[in-house]
């Protein structure tokens, strides 16, 4: 795990040691299970959702450090937050990771998260971070397979 040294920042460890909105949701009206099988990363998202708004936002699940932080992050990014927005944050953040490494990010754009631009530098750890967010696409959309991270 040592070329993975650069990843774990401050806030991911924080995030990976205490993660945000973890647990159970019984008000939850909309779910979602992610597998992420090259690395072995699954959840579950659950939505509370009124008036097409993330009223309240949690998940559970086990996976490395990367998946867990990055799940953590996005309930805290997302909860409050319209559909559509959302959606188009999940667009933002798979552009982010997908960004070439020779080019920068934005912190403007996703905040917080900006902190998981890291993995670029390792493709593998891409999905870890992304499985959160196609989980939660797949909640919002009602796709009832399992989320993919291809
Ligand atoms: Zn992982």
């Amino acid at each position: 795990m040592s070329d993975l040294s650069d990843l774990y920042q401050e806030v991911i460890l924080d995030h990976n040691r205490r993660p945000r909105n973890f647990g159970p949701l019984p008000a939850a009206n909309r779910h979602a299970f992610g597998h992420n099988p090259l690395c072995g990363d699954q959840l579950t998202v659950f939505l509370q959702v009124e008036d097409d708004v993330i009223r309240d936002i949690r998940f559970e699940g086990s996976g490395c450090a990367i998946s867990k932080a990055s799940a953590s992050l996005m309930t805290d990014a997302v909860k409050g937050r319209g559909l559509v927005e959302t959606l188009s944050m999940f667009d933002q953040f798979h552009a982010m990771v997908t960004t070439p490494l020779d080019r920068q990010v934005d912190p403007d754009v996703l905040g917080k998260l900006t902190v998981l631009a890291g993995v670029r530098e390792f493709p593998v750890r891409i999905k870890c971070a992304s499985l959160a967010w196609h989980t939660l696409k797949a909640a919002i959309t009602g796709s009832q397979l399992p989320a993919k991270t291809e």
